[in-house]
């Protein structure tokens, strides 16, 4: 996958994903991600990309034209994304779907925002990482690439997606290492005594239980959508009722 960064401040970019997963990705070649600055297909000797709002009102609002010009560069069939708090909330099944995407363009805002227009004519989807205002779409930009990234096939080891939280509208059971016991905390047994199906059986639970206390609403979304086996239905009736 091909993913296109349009920002002011590439290096915020590069050095992140340089890094961990996603700087893997790329030397591995399943990913290639590249942070443009917008500012070079601005016109003009002093490369300008923002000026005061029509209307009046604070702070400064981005020029169409330069991302406009930047779009059209480097643009080949991708969806361009805009990252902003008025998009559509940033969810596991948004960032799956993304995943099976060639290439995707992120588009980073900043100041008071975006002229409209470019959003109307150059933007086909709007997401949001959350209901809060940051300074600048490089965290969201940054948020998106990682959570896409990932589950772009063979960037992580095989299986290792499987029970991770949200993929199967369950939030991951706890996780335990070394040493045994921990400031008179001991790791259940069943984890010790190598009977995978007990281990098994004992990690739906957990991660039923956690999914119920924590994110009930995660388990109504998986039920509606008719995500779970007969067992882990059977299961979470069972728990509920222990629980409440
Ligand atoms: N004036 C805008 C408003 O009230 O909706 C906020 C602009 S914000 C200060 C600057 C940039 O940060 C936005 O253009 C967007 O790219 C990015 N941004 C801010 N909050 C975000 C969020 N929750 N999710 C994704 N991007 C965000």
């Amino acid at each position: 996958m091909n993913i296109k960064i349009l920002t002011l401040f590439p290096e915020v970019i590069e050095a992140y994903t340089r890094a961990s997963i996603m700087g893997r990705a790329q030397e591995k070649g399943l990913a290639r991600i590249e942070a443009i600055n917008f500012r070079d297909f601005a016109p003009g000797r002093h490369a300008n990309v923002d000026d005061t709002p029509f209307g009046g009102g604070k702070g400064m609002v981005l020029l169409a034209e330069p991302l406009a010009r930047a779009v059209r560069a480097v643009r080949k069939s991708e969806p361009v994304i805009y990252l902003s708090p008025k998009g559509r909330p940033l969810t596991h099944d948004l960032a799956r779907s993304l995943s099976e995407e060639e290439g995707l363009i992120m588009v980073c805002g900043h100041y008071e925002g975006v002229d409209e227009r470019f959003i109307q004519r150059y933007v086909d989807m709007e997401i949001s990482i959350g209901d809060y205002v940051l300074s600048g779409g490089e965290l969201g930009a940054l948020v998106l690439t990682d959570a896409v990234t990932r589950l772009i096939p063979g960037v992580l080891s095989e299986g290792s997606l499987n029970e991770e939280s949200f993929t199967r509208y369950l939030l991951e059971y706890p996780q335990y290492t070394k040493p045994r016991v921990f400031e008179g905390e001991t790791v259940p047994e069943v984890l010790l005594n190598g009977n995978h199906r007990h281990i098994e059986d004992y990690r739906l639970e957990a991660s039923v239980r956690m999914t119920l206390l924590k994110r009930p609403d995660l388990i109504e979304e998986g039920l509606r959508k008719k995500a779970f086996d007969s067992g882990t239905e059977d299961l979470i009736s069972r728990l509920k009722k222990s629980l409440w």
